[in-house]
């Protein structure tokens, strides 16, 4: 008898047809003698009408009340899966993140998590009951209701799978697993049969959202291995693992791309010690998170800073440095919000040479001008327009060898 977390979301649980086909998967797992804890995200798109909502009332909505709102999304889906399982005669019990003592810190729409207090939950394994437990939600130590960042219920099912030392986290979803390519957009990516925690963080913080990047974090400190399947059918995912040294020989295992970013400029800064700590300080502590950030050389004792944050947090950037250039009397503050981040991953490239100046190469007989370049030791990304994202991806995981195709002919 294995203890089991399973997570559905937002697609796996988008009517009443297909919550009932989930209970089944769940009844049966329980059948199987297992016991079982479900967590669950709001249904598909329900979190994006209800942020559309409070928009409607509020342009830029107070995110302590934006918490509250959201929350509803996730309680009405581990509510409806409780009746589905009861119906099919299989005892459950819900779950809010309150409930459960999913402990935050108090940084609405992004908290996150401090501790759970596992006890309730496995007082209804106990009891012979069937868990299920409201995704994307915690409570603060002021008791205010939290959310954990968009994708977030990937994290609250690593993270009770961790506080229970569950035996696995299997992630249901809408694909197969996790592909060489978001296989939405390359229709030749490949699966992968197991993936390293630390390729799929880059790829999850690249914006492969097919895991939410913390979730992926979470794992990796815990230990908790992940099993990413799809929902409609029982065939095996990918699993994320610890690194071994086959995986060393693949040079580039992924392609990611990001359309949710803007890239701000701030021209003409004096180029002076703590200039930029003035600058980057200031939306550290409006809690906003920096992507890529690039410095041009001084010229004439002034330089140009671009960086890139999250879409979601642009208007409030924008209104952040537009004060900050004043009082640093920079000459001007540009945006755009029409660009893409295209990346590739690997970790293999820790011990090859020339991986980035390919993929520069292969962008550039498409024409598609680099905007900003950052790397790591195991991914390279470029900034390019927009709307060259989805010619970039295939142009990328072609020049990769990474299609089905390139990797039976590699084996024959
Ligand atoms: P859920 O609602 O189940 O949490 P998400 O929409 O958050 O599902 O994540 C699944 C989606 O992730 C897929 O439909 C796919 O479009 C996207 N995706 C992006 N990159 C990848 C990748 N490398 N492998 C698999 N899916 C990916
Ligand atoms: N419902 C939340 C979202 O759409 C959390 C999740 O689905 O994981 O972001
Ligand atoms: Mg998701």
């Amino acid at each position: 008898m294995a203890l089991i977390v399973q997570k559905y979301g937002g697609t796996s649980v988008g009517d009443v047809d297909r919550i009932r086909n989930v209970a089944q998967r769940v009844a049966e797992t329980r059948a199987a003698g297992h016991e079982v804890v479900v967590v669950v995200s709001a249904m598909a798109g329900e979190t994006d009408r209800l942020i559309g909502l409070a928009q409607k009332l509020a342009p830029r909505p107070n995110e302590r009340e934006l918490d509250v709102i959201l929350a509803t999304g996730e309680q009405v889906s581990i509510g409806l899966l409780s009746l589905a399982l009861q119906e099919q005669g299989c005892a459950a019990r819900s779950f809010t993140g309150g409930q459960v003592r999913i402990q935050t810190d108090d940084v609405h729409t992004k908290a996150r998590i401090v501790s759970i207090d596992a006890e309730r939950v496995q007082q209804a394994l106990k009891a012979g009951e069937v868990a299920i437990v409201a995704g994307f939600q915690g409570v603060s130590t002021e008791d205010e209701i939290t959310t954990l960042g968009r994708g977030g219920s990937d994290l609250t099912a690593v993270a009770m799978a961790a506080a229970l030392q569950a035996d696995v986290c299997d992630i249901f979803t809408d694909v197969d697993g996790v592909y060489t390519a978001d296989p939405n957009i390359v229709s030749e990516a490949r699966k992968l049969a197991r993936i390293s925690y630390d390729e799929m963080l880059e790829l999850a913080s690249l914006g492969a959202k097919v895991l939410q990047t913390r979730s992926v974090e979470y794992a990796k400190n815990y230990g908790v291995p992940v099993h990413v399947r799809s929902s409609f059918n029982d065939r095996p995912g990918t699993l994320v693992v610890k690194e071994d040294a086959s995986m060393e020989k693949v040079v580039v295992s992924g392609i990611a791309y990001n359309r949710h970013e803007a890239k701000i400029t701030v021209t003409r800064v004096a180029d002076r010690p703590g200039i930029a700590a003035a600058l980057f300080g200031r939306i550290a502590e409006a809690n906003i998170v920096l992507d890529m950030i690039v410095q041009n050389v001084s010229q004439d004792g002034f330089t140009d800073i671009s960086f890139t944050v999250a879409r979601a947090d642009y208007g409030k950037t924008l209104e952040i440095v537009q004060r900050v250039a004043r009082e640093i009397q920079a000459d001007k503050v540009m945006g755009d919000d029409r660009i893409a981040k295209v990346s590739i991953v690997g970790v293999g490239m820790r011990t090859h040479s020339g991986v980035a100046a390919r993929m520069f190469s292969a962008l550039g007989k498409e024409q598609i001008n680099i905007q900003m370049i950052s790397t790591s030791e195991i991914k390279v990304s470029c900034v390019i327009e927009a709307k060259y994202m989805e010619l970039a991806v295939r142009v990328l995981h072609d020049t990769f060898g990474l299609g089905a195709q390139a990797v039976a002919e590699e084996q024959a």
